[in-house]
């Protein structure tokens, strides 16, 4: 039987927005769309405070200011240099992967061998957030679907917390 993992990057864009400013890390964060309007990332403080995928910033705005969230407009150069950066750690650790977005990857772990899949996952996990500051989640599944659905299962439950980077 195939087995892929899925290797996705946890609130991608806010993630790489902490990576440079420490200060960050405490707190809620959001990233906007291009013309500042909509809110296409949330760290887990932000989507604990019920700030949805895709809410118009507008609409946001007073819980933001209530509870010191930090806004961010989005900065694609540094979302696509860090993406290199944990693909090439992926590329250096996996026997295959292939890049599906800026901030997930399958991997084809057919031929990889190894004793124990969920102990080298959790050590991929640990490594590619030490090498690269970005934290990872990873789904394994006999199809590249299920994989993909474990990485969702995974995750911790909060209020609109699928989607989105
Ligand atoms: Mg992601």
């Amino acid at each position: 039987m195939a087995t892929f993992g899925l290797v996705d990057c946890n609130n991608f864009y806010a993630s790489c927005e902490r990576l440079f400013q420490p200060g960050l890390r405490e707190r809620p964060v959001v990233v906007l769309s291009n013309n500042d309007g909509c809110v296409i990332a949330r760290s887990n403080e932000a989507k604990a405070l019920g700030i949805a995928m895709g809410a118009p910033f507008f609409k946001v705005r007073q819980i933001a200011m209530e509870h010191g969230v930090v806004v961010r407009s989005s900065n694609y150069a540094l979302y696509g240099d860090m993406s290199e950066r944990v693909m090439s750690v992926l590329a250096s650790q996996a026997p295959a992967h292939e890049v599906y977005s800026i901030d997930e990857s399958f991997l084809d772990l057919d031929r990889l061998a190894v004793p124990d899949l969920t102990v080298w996952c959790q050590d991929l996990r640990r490594r590619t957030q030490q090498w690269t500051g970005i934290p990872v989640s990873i789904g394994v599944g006999p199809t590249k679907t299920l994989a993909k659905l474990a990485n969702r299962l995974g995750r911790p439950a909060l209020p609109q917390g699928e989607g989105g980077r």
